[in-house]
């Protein structure tokens, strides 16, 4: 594995760690959310497998999450969604305020109530990649990293390894494109063989509560911002959605709107300690799913464009990506997402 950074620092350190399949639902998602419900349900032998594997837990946390409505208006958007949303059977419960307070006691003094979402869970993302990391070395994986690829080599028609700025290459039978954000800039690939992935950048800031009197339990969606509250004592608190490339600046317009949001929800994290702020840039795709799957051009495969759910997805795209290289199986439910939905009828024969 070829890394232009350190190994796991991208947007996987970044993320906020929901596993949010049944409250992003959508419409028009009906395939994603499958995708999700999916790797929600194998991450709890995920979470243990690599426990097993690394002596590192990832901390899955099983409270749910809270859709917080502050106002009838909040109440009337997400009841228009739960409309959709129980078309596709997913457990969801409209909670009323006193049901809500008494989960969330530290919630503002005027609420309307929230949606519960009982199987939308958390783990520690930056748990994740270490434990990731330890379990993939201890099976044999070498991780090479500050080694930027500049190319993937493609002779006779296939894919058969990577080159380097200074001129140098490394052999395989097979090369999987999973660069995030940055997947589009790897060259050697024809234009529209390049997954259409563009970073869309994210603020995210942590507050440090007493870990052991937390002002929250459950992951909070609340409007204009999601809590998520971690064992530690850590308050992530997130995110902006903003398309500005590879920009990099954290800005007061965007820590300012992610504390005001959170301190409408939860008034009390006005007293915290401001603990960390960073930005990550999420790989969105041009239909905001993942890119996964064979490509067009034999020995390469794509694990990119995940989004805001790549954490959510990792179990499905582990196991299924490990299929298609040991197997060369396309497991039914990664099917509707490969690279070839993107290009012209003619081009994907
Ligand atoms: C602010 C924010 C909040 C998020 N919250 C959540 C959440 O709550 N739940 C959830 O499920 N998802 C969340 N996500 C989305 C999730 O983090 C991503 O979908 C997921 O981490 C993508 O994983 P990845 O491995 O594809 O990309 P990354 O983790 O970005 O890894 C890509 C790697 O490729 C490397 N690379 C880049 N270019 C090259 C090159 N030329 N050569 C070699 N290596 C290269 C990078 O250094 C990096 O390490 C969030 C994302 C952000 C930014």
């Amino acid at each position: 594995m070829f890394d232009r950074a350190a190994a796991g620092s991208g947007a996987s350190h970044a993320a906020a760690g929901m596993l949010a399949a049944c409250c992003e639902a959508e419409p028009g998602e009906e395939a994603l959310v499958a995708l999700g419900r999916d790797s929600q349900a194998r991450w709890p032998g995920f979470a243990d497998e690599l426990k097993a594997a690394s002596g590192i837990d990832v901390e899955l946390r099983r409270e749910g999450t809270l859709v917080l409505a502050l106002t009838a208006d909040d109440q009337a958007e997400i009841a228009h969604r739960l409309e959709f949303q129980r078309q596709l059977d997913l457990p969801l419960e409209w909670l009323s305020a006193a049901q809500t307070r008494a989960r969330e006691p530290h919630l503002a003094g005027k609420i309307a109530g929230a949606l519960l979402s009982p199987q939308d869970h958390q783990v520690d993302n930056r748990k994740l990649v270490q434990a990731l990391r330890i379990a993939a070395e201890t099976a044999g994986a070498t991780i090479h990293e500050h080694r930027p690829v500049k190319e993937i080599i493609v002779q006779g028609g296939r894919a058969k390894g990577v080159a380097f700025g200074d001129g140098t290459t490394a052999a395989a039978d097979v090369v999987v494109l999973a660069a995030g954000a940055w997947s589009r800039g790897i060259g050697g690939l024809p234009p529209d063989r390049r997954p259409p992935v563009r970073p869309v950048k994210g603020q995210m800031l942590a507050l440090r509560m007493d870990a052991a009197a937390p002002l929250l339990n459950h992951v909070l969606w609340a409007p204009g911002a999601y809590l998520v509250p971690r064992r530690d004592g850590r308050l992530i608190v997130g995110g902006t959605v903003e398309e500005k490339g590879f920009d990099e600046k954290i800005t007061a317009g965007g820590v300012m709107a992610l504390l005001d949001a959170a301190w409408r929800a939860v008034p009390a994290v006005e007293e915290l300690a401001i603990d960390e702020i960073w930005v990550g840039h999420r790989p969105g795709s041009r239909d905001d799913a993942p890119i996964l799957g064979p490509g067009p051009l034999e020995g390469l495969f794509y694990a990119t464009g995940h989004h805001r759910n790549g954490i959510l997805l990792t179990p499905v795209t582990a196991d299924a990506m490990a299929r298609l290289v040991l197997d060369h199986v396309v497991e039914p439910a990664i099917r509707p997402f490969g690279l070839e939905r993107f290009l012209p009828a003619r081009a994907a024969e």
